[in-house]
């Protein structure tokens, strides 16, 4: 089989399940044991890799607070700001759901919303932000890379507007990750995700930049940990694992190399299918996104065909199953019916040409059947 999802996760980088396997096994005590030579022995491990995780997007460690992933990362920031206030809240139309509902559930509770739209490639009109942020100072939250269509924001210009205005930037920079594409220095508040750039599943980071914990108050309670922001038991080897990922990261000319790979698998799908249609990409784009609209037909319908061959999925992995147009799609201004014929292959970093190759014949012969 052949595995073209890996914007919806990856597999482990080479090294990280090795570098995690002692902390499942023999060095099992709880980080937080500060008592005894076990426990400290897990702790540095753990502090090992909180300072990997800040080097890979130019933090200090301190800034680092571990979480289960993305998802809490981001409820933790847009939940937990000015959190016993109504703050203003600016967003785009194409967040990950995770920073969607929450925002949804601010407004629920009294604060103002704007969401920002996009233009055909998925890129906010930075003077429509100037205009938003003109009306007071706000959280702002924007993801750098977008999950379905890979358009990356100029998160550094998002920045000087939000500073100048007076606003706190939040990036959601799950996608980032995987390209080593962020420079923490811009961002008040960046959320990460471990297993979408070669570390395990379930665990994740918040950045907060010194200057912006007094901004946050926690959502959960418990034991204190990460700062009081986020207790409860620190999972060691997913932590290590995370580390051992951001170590590992690919340098530019792997990156250009990845986005090469991606390149000639959408030429190799334009020569299969007569009348397709890439979409996003652009400056600083996800390197392995290829997000395709169908001439014709229905995305389920061809990606069943091609099971259990070829994992390719309509987006995001979050939201398949529930009967609705993608809203990043719709937001690109593509038609319900457009949104149904959208695919989106993501290529891997290690993916091989020779598994592109094979990729774009089996999706041409199933996108050219009629029955
Ligand atoms: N934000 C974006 C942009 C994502 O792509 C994802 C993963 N689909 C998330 C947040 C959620 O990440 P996690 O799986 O770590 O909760």
């Amino acid at each position: 089989p052949i595995y073209l999802d890996h914007q919806a996760t990856s597999e482990l980088a080479p090294g990280v399940l090795d570098a995690m396997i002692p902390f499942f096994s023999d060095v099992y005590a709880n980080p937080h044991s500060s008592e005894h030579a076990q426990g400290w022995r897990v702790s540095d491990a753990v502090e090992r890799s909180r300072t990997q995780i800040a080097a890979a997007v130019g933090a200090d460690s301190d800034e680092v607070i571990f979480t289960s992933g993305a998802t809490e990362a981001n409820n933790m920031v847009i939940l937990g700001y000015e959190r016993d206030e109504a703050p203003t809240l600016i967003t785009t139309a194409i967040e990950h759901k995770s920073v969607i509902a929450p925002i949804r559930e601010r407004a629920r509770r009294g604060s103002r919303t704007t969401v920002l739209s996009v233009d055909g490639r998925g890129y906010i009109d930075l003077s429509a932000l100037e205009l938003a942020l003109s009306s007071g100072a706000a959280l702002v939250s924007v993801m750098a890379v977008n999950n379905e269509i890979g358009s990356a924001q100029q998160i550094a210009v998002i920045a000087e507007l939000c500073h100048g205005a007076g606003a706190l930037l939040h990036v959601d920079a799950a996608q980032a990750l995987p390209f080593a594409a962020i420079d923490a220095s811009f961002a008040d508040f960046i959320s990460l995700s471990a297993h979408k750039a070669g570390g395990p599943k379930g665990v994740g980071a918040l950045i907060v930049a010194r200057h912006a914990r007094g901004k946050l108050s926690p959502i959960i309670f418990g034991g204190g940990q990460e700062d009081g922001l986020r207790p409860g038991t620190l999972p060691a080897p997913l932590c290590v694992g995370f580390g051992a990922a951001c170590a590992t990261l690919p340098d530019r000319d792997e990156v250009a190399d990845w986005r090469n790979r991606a390149d000639r698998l959408a030429d190799l799908l334009r020569a299969e299918v007569t009348g397709l249609i890439r979409n996003g990409g652009g400056e600083g784009a996800h390197p392995g996104n290829v997000s395709v609209t169908l001439p014709a037909g229905d995305a389920d319908v061809v990606i069943a065909r091609l099971q259990p061959v070829l994992a390719v999925s309509t987006g995001s992995a979050c939201t398949t199953g529930i009967p609705e147009a993608s809203h990043v799609l719709r937001a690109i201004g593509l038609d319900v019916a457009a949104a149904d014929r959208t695919i989106r292959f993501s290529v891997g970093r290690f993916t091989t040409l020779a598994d592109i190759e094979r990729a774009a014949r089996l999706f041409g012969a199933a996108a050219r059947r009629n029955t």
